[in-house]
């Protein structure tokens, strides 16, 4: 799609907010430039992976330790899943993790260990999406490629004032249509890092703070008086909530945890083994047949661990966690893609999503009690 702009306001517009972008640009690891003033496209490439879902300052620590672990793609190629996910515990949305580590194979398989600077190349390897194309494109390989995330979203839809809703369809292209017309060809990176920084520190949702924006005088949104009600979202669909049990199998010392099917939702990620309630089941009856049907076992349900809310994106969950003996049978990853026998102080090696790891602190915190009320007794 095309979109008529005019060249002037295009340039105007363009070196307004790169301009800008020089003096506000905040200094984060992932932007650092090599003595050439060259990014490493590696670096640039985990970033964007873990900045899709989840914020800046959540991401930082993660991408440091994320490197010093993986410090080159042959690196990352060459590890297990295993240490991969492990790494990426509690930043979620793992199939992030999974793809980089497949896609890193690919690299390594398919372009001698450097990423492809060809954009078809690139959108061939899992998890590189229309967004992260640009991204990669234009950060690391200077490349006149759009970007469109939220923030970008944000900007566009108020600079041009637009007053659809910037989800549907039709508008999702105008705004990519927009991007691709603004994108200049010099300095296309500091320009996309522009607009994104403007979305996030000036542009910001709910009411802008037009007065330090660079592009305030070639905003139609707000020579309209529209910037507090632009952009147009999507109304929100209730969100649905389930109960879900999972079962802490106790045998001595030892518990079980199970590997999750790598292409189920949060494949890969160890977890204590159980799942959701159906209509008019117990919290008990509901976990007995989890587990028979995950591991083949028959089990007593005994006392609460705790219970742990989490919001995921289309649904929530309240997870009941109980200890559990077992009753019949040995444990077969049947539902599973693994399951082994640990102990609460080497459970730690398993990558765990969240909900699993506050499992764990539960057990913790019971065993430190029982040992503190034996000491003083
Ligand atoms: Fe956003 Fe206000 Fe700048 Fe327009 S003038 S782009 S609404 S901050």
């Amino acid at each position: 799609m095309q979109v008529p702009l005019d060249t002037l306001w295009r340039e105007e517009f363009g070196w307004r907010l790169v301009e800008w972008g020089a003096t506000q640009r905040p200094t984060l690891p992932w932007r650092l430039a090599d003595g050439s003033g060259q990014r490493d496209p590696y670096r640039v490439w985990v970033a964007e992976i873990m900045l899709q879902q989840t914020g800046v300052t959540t991401v930082g620590p993660y991408f440091e330790r994320f490197l010093a672990r993986f410090p080159t793609v042959a690196a990352l190629a060459e590890s297990p899943l295993d240490d991969v996910l492990k790494a990426w515990e509690g930043l979620g949305y793992y199939a992030r993790a999974r793809n980089l580590h497949r896609a890193a194979r690919l690299v390594v398989e398919q372009h001698g260990g450097e990423l492809p600077s060809n954009a078809d190349q690139l959108a061939r390897l899992p998890g590189i999406g229309r967004y992260t194309l640009g991204a990669i494109l234009s950060l690391a390989f200077g490349q006149p490629a759009p970007i469109l995330d939220g923030n970008v979203r944000r900007v566009l839809a108020r600079v041009f004032a637009i007053t659809e809703d910037v989800r549907a369809p039709a508008t999702e292209k105008t705004l990519w249509a927009l991007s691709e017309a603004l994108v200049p060809v010099e300095a296309p990176g500091a320009f996309n890092e522009a607009l994104m920084d403007l979305g996030a520190t000036i542009c910001i949702p709910g009411r802008p703070r037009c007065l330090a924006c660079p592009v305030m005088t070639l905003c139609a949104a707000r020579a309209q008086g529209l910037q507090d009600s632009l952009p147009i979202m999507p109304k929100r669909k209730q969100t649905p909530h389930y109960d879900v049990t999972a079962g802490v199998i106790w045998r001595g010392e030892q518990l079980l945890v199970a590997q999750r099917p790598l292409d189920k939702m949060l494949g890969g990620l160890w977890e204590f083994p159980g799942g959701k309630c159906q209509a008019g089941e117990t919290l008990a009856e509901c976990l007995k047949r989890e587990l028979r049907e995950e591991l083949g076992v028959e089990v007593a349900v005994g006392e609460p661990v705790t219970v742990v809310p989490h919001a995921y994106t289309h649904f929530r969950i309240t997870l009941h966690a109980f200890d559990c003996a077992l009753v019949e049978g040995e444990p077969q990853a049947i539902e599973a893609a693994d399951v082994r026998w640990t102990t609460l102080d080497a459970v730690d090696q398993f990558a765990m999503a969240v909900t699993d790891q506050q499992i764990v602190a539960a057990l913790r915190a019971e065993a430190n009690r029982l040992t503190t009320e034996s000491t003083e007794s």
